[in-house]
């Protein structure tokens, strides 16, 4: 990093990814996991503010050659509790980038229509083209976490009832890597983040949704349900993580206490990735430039 500033010279970008990419997938366990934890940055005094700047402009550059190239789609998975800062996180993230070369889809609760599909199928649609960065705000993940917690919303998605069986997580869980690896197969990158929140935390983002009022029209009684369902929905992520953190679609389980280092993580990672994928502007070739050139002087003849 050339111009970073000095108190930062000891961080490399790379060390800060690999800390919060899980590895042993098998024996991910979120209690390993400290909400709270910021590398030992602090961002009064690192200016990991200028850190983020610095990725953010990184990233504007790659995303150009991404598009430019036109081989590479990259897809971006996040998945949180309410109130960890997933809209926050593509908005600084992605600030910098052209919005032309970005999608971002979010993923409620489904639709009639995407109810008469199978569950990848919503996800299918929406993923991104060649060249382009796609965000899934929420994901098929959700089809192993809210449906998981909640059996009633199983029950609403017209399976066979013989298809629905004791085994259906492990299923899902082997639907969504066959299908990550037949995406990175065919030149997708994936980066899954899970933003890390505290319960804690998530008690103190809500009771200011309800007493500032700008944030009110943020607040939702339905968060504080699910709120409740906290150790449940731990589970469900923890076991997800286990399933599905493979080597062609990662993982990244971040620290989500600080807004400004989930942000910092994120883009980090993004930037890691893409910096190691390094898409180049396509070339020119000699008859390509020739004819540009002869143009270049038809232009600068051109009378006004
Ligand atoms: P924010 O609250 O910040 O606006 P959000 O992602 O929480 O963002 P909401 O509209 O509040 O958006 O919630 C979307 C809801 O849809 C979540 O509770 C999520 O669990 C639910 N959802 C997403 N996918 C599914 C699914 N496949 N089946 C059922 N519910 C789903
Ligand atoms: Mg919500």
């Amino acid at each position: 990093m050339a111009d970073a500033p000095k108190d930062l010279a000891r961080i490399e970008t790379a060390d800060v990814v690999k800390a919060y990419r899980v590895r042993k997938g098998k024996k991910f366990q979120i209690a390993d996991c400290n909400p709270a934890d910021t590398f030992g940055l602090d961002i009064e005094k690192d200016d990991a503010k200028q850190m983020l700047a610095l990725g953010v402009k990184r990233l504007r550059n790659l995303q150009e050659r991404l598009y430019a190239e036109g081989r590479w789609s990259v897809l971006i998975v996040l998945q949180a509790m309410d109130a960890a800062g997933k809209d926050s996180a593509i908005e600084h993230v992605m600030s910098g980038i052209n919005p032309q070369g970005c999608d971002v889809t979010a993923f409620k609760a489904p639709s009639a229509a995407e109810l008469r599909h199978d569950f990848l199928w919503r996800a299918a649609i929406n993923l991104p083209e060649r060249g382009r960065i796609g965000i899934f705000n929420r994901s098929y993940y959700e089809e192993a976490l809210v449906v998981r917690v909640h059996p009633e919303i199983l029950a609403g998605q017209n399976l066979p009832p013989r298809l629905v069986t004791d085994h259906i997580w492990e299923e899902r869980f082997e639907s969504i890597t066959a299908f990550e690896q037949h995406l990175a197969r065919n030149g997708t990158v994936i980066l899954k983040f899970f933003l890390h929140v505290s319960k804690e935390e998530q008690k103190r983002r809500f009771l200011e949704r309800i007493d500032e009022p700008d944030k009110r029209w943020k607040f939702s009684a339905g968060d504080i349900v699910e709120r409740g369902h906290w150790d449940a929905y731990m589970a469900a992520y923890e076991d997800m993580i286990r399933h599905t953190a493979t080597k062609a679609a990662p993982w990244h389980v971040v620290p989500a206490d600080n807004k400004w280092f989930t942000r910092l993580v994120i883009a980090a990672t993004v930037v890691d990735r893409l910096e190691r994928l390094d898409p180049e502007f396509p070339p020119v070739d000699d008859k390509a430039l020739k004819e540009m050139e002869d143009l270049r002087k038809k232009l600068v003849a051109e009378k006004a």
